[in-house]
């Protein structure tokens, strides 16, 4: 059977991991048990977990011509994903992300975007031809945010669904609002959303409120382990995720998202394709490491919790 296909817009980077035993305070030097380079890259990490999840990925990036480009490329590859649209941009590191992983799982992380900065929306206008036929268009904020609404404007003038994982947080102007289909931030990037500097639990329904009156659109507010806050026009409340032993969260989200777009791409309702994100973003919690934790559509239909 042919696998539904969708385009995936956003950043690719390669991902240093330390295992730390805690996060590191300011000024502080620890020393790690555990170093690993892996591919990276919130848009890299959707584009392999949708891939693994089902789906035809066409993965629109932009890396550097240096060997940390060149090695990414070579892996979206072996994932099955189309890198024709991956453009090259010399004279400029590729994208680097510095992870450390503690004990429990939790994680700090900072990112040298690079090339990442360089994927423009001429290069979206000049990518329009390989939205044809998708059925889903994915975007996160590690790219400029002109280029996301690009990317938007294209799926809106197509009628291809457009779903916004608007991560890392960042305000997100009304003109973009109002061409996504679903909307999936974290409780910390829906309070930067909706204008909070703090936010609890309660703050929740009231936060995936404000962001439907602002966009129209579905919200699905993640809220790591809890599960997720669904917002519809007929719908509203927790739709509760999987108890796992956590060893590395660092991927949950994309995780989520790429399986939440295979899910949709594959015809299955918004309930059934969150369950399935849930799944397959429980799996990757369990295993260290963002693109390598990304589970297989058969492991996300067998898994057992
Ligand atoms: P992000 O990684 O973007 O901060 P979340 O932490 O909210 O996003 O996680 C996204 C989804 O991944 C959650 O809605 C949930 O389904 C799943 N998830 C995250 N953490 C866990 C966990 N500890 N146990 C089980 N599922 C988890």
């Amino acid at each position: 059977m042919e696998k539904p296909k969708i385009v995936v817009v956003g950043s690719s980077n390669t991902d240093m991991v330390v295992k730390v035993p805690y996060i590191p305070a300011s000024g502080e030097t620890i020393l790690g048990t555990d170093f690993m380079t892996i591919p990276g890259g919130k848009g890299a990490n959707q584009a392999v977990a949708a891939a693994r999840a089902g789906t035809d990925v066409t993965f629109i990036a932009c890396v550097s011509d240096d060997s940390f480009g060149k090695q990414a490329i070579e892996n979206y590859r072996n994932e099955g994903i189309d890198t024709s649209c991956i453009k090259i941009q010399p004279g400029i590191h590729s994208g680097i992300a510095l992870i450390n992983v503690a004990e429990g799982g939790e994680n700090s992380i900072s990112v040298a975007p690079g090339a990442n900065s360089y994927l423009f929306p001429e290069d979206i206008y000049g990518f329009e031809d390989v939205f044809e036929g998708a059925k889903m268009v994915l975007a996160q904020l590690e790219v400029p945010l002109e280029t996301v609404e690009a990317a938007a404007e294209v799926a809106h003038e197509k009628g291809i669904p457009f779903i916004l994982n608007p991560a890392p947080g960042a305000a997100i102007p009304e003109s973009l609002l109002s061409k996504v289909t679903i909307i999936s931030p974290n409780e910390t990037e829906a309070a930067i959303i909706t204008s909070r500097n703090e936010f609890s639990e309660k703050d929740v329904p009231i936060m995936a409120e404000e962001i439907f009156e602002k966009g129209g659109t579905t919200v699905l507010l993640t809220l790591g382990g809890k599960g997720v806050y669904l917002k519809t026009f007929d719908f509203e409340g927790i739709i509760p995720g999987y108890k796992v032993k956590a060893v590395d969260t660092t991927a949950a989200g994309d995780v989520f998202n790429g399986a939440l777009a295979a899910a949709l791409a594959g015809e299955m309702d918004l309930k059934e394709a969150v369950d399935f994100a849930q799944r397959a973003a429980a799996i990757s919690v369990t295993r260290m490491g963002a693109q390598p934790s990304a589970p297989t559509l058969e492991e996300i239909q067998h898994v057992q919790f």
